[in-house]
């Protein structure tokens, strides 16, 4: 099956980005003259930006009719303005890359050649972060510890730059929970997804947008949204923290009869002991029930399906 080539569109969250918006609409735009699809559209979605962003986006919308602005009522965040740019977005391809330039428009073609490959999702896999020691590093971690405790394999240094095939995009639309993290749903619904390596440029213009608390908040969406490590962490901790007294309890307890051994002091130690496990097992236990109900609550389908090969179709 060959790449549906009717119409590539190109979402890109905006706040408060003008110093950036003149020069990631130069370059953007001679990206798509250079691209053989049918039609092209770049969503400009305006995470409620209260400099001068809407006034050019609103320009650019009035002088060419591919360029289109979705002004959000407020600031929802990066990860809710992707998922509205890609509510929107009416590509039969569709590219996701930040305001700031940071995801060279350049490299795009290099992703639409992947899905030409026979790939559903090219995302960029980040080579070199031109960014500071201790961002860096954050990230670094972020991603690993992720992919040990998530149940998806959410991609390791790959964030929202990707190109998608418009089923790709209708399955993370099924999905509807409010608390969208981009990367991991793109990961969740599977179909072939193959990462494509490229330099992640500094920023062109501007302060970065997200704060280090935005940055926890999206490190904390991607973990309760994919994981249930915490609660089973709590679970195993406690079980080893209790039976481990438990243990040493009937040990010490055993010795005591043969040598004189301190009275008092090892009751009130394996009491702390014991009982905290439990206690803490217990609340684990407790976390599992509210995790499956959020599960449920999330609903995501079980699974997807991709095709159904059969003689009455
Ligand atoms: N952004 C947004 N809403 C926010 C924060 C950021 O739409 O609340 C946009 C921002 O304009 C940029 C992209 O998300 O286009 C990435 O933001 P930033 O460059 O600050 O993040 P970083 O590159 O540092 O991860
Ligand atoms: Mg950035």
């Amino acid at each position: 099956m060959s790449l549906d080539r009717s119409m590539l569109s190109v979402v890109v969250p905006v706040y408060n980005e003008e110093a950036n918006l003149a020069e990631v609409r130069t370059r953007v735009t001679r990206m798509l003259d250079g691209v053989r699809f049918d039609g092209t559209e770049v969503l400009f979605v305006s995470d409620g930006s209260t400099d001068g962003s809407e006034r050019m986006i609103a320009e650019f919308a009035r002088e060419d009719r591919r360029l289109r602005g979705i002004f959000l009522t407020r600031n929802f965040g990066h990860q809710a303005a992707v998922s509205v740019g890609l509510e929107r977005a009416r590509g039969s391809v569709i590219a996701v890359i930040d305001g700031d330039l940071q995801d060279p428009p350049e490299h795009i073609p290099e992703l639409i050649a992947a899905l030409d490959a026979g790939a559903d999702v090219a995302y960029g896999i980040r080579r070199k972060r031109k960014e500071p020691a201790f961002k860096r590093a954050g990230y670094w971690l972020f991603y690993r510890m992720l992919r040990m405790i998530s149940t998806t394999d959410v991609p390791l240094d790959a964030g929202d730059y990707s190109c998608m095939t418009r089923r790709v995009v209708d399955a993370m639309k099924s999905l509807p929970e409010t608390r969208r993290f981009v990367r991991g749903l793109r990961a969740w619904v599977g179909y072939r997804q193959v990462g494509v390596e490229y330099e992640r440029d500094k920023r062109f213009a501007g302060e970065p947008k997200y704060t280090i608390r935005g940055l926890l908040r999206l490190a904390y969406d991607g973990i309760f949204a994919f994981s249930s490590v915490p609660v089973k962490l709590m679970q195993i901790i406690g079980f080893v923290a209790a039976s481990g007294a438990a243990l040493v309890g009937v040990a010490y307890l055993i010795i005591s009869l043969v040598v004189a051994t301190p009275r008092g002091f090892p009751t009130i130690v394996l009491s702390i002991w014991l009982l905290g496990g439990v206690q803490l097992f217990a609340f684990g236990l407790l976390g599992e029930y509210v995790f499956r109900a959020y599960e449920e609550a999330r609903r995501r389908p079980s699974a997807m399906v991709r095709e159904v090969v059969s003689l009455d179709g």
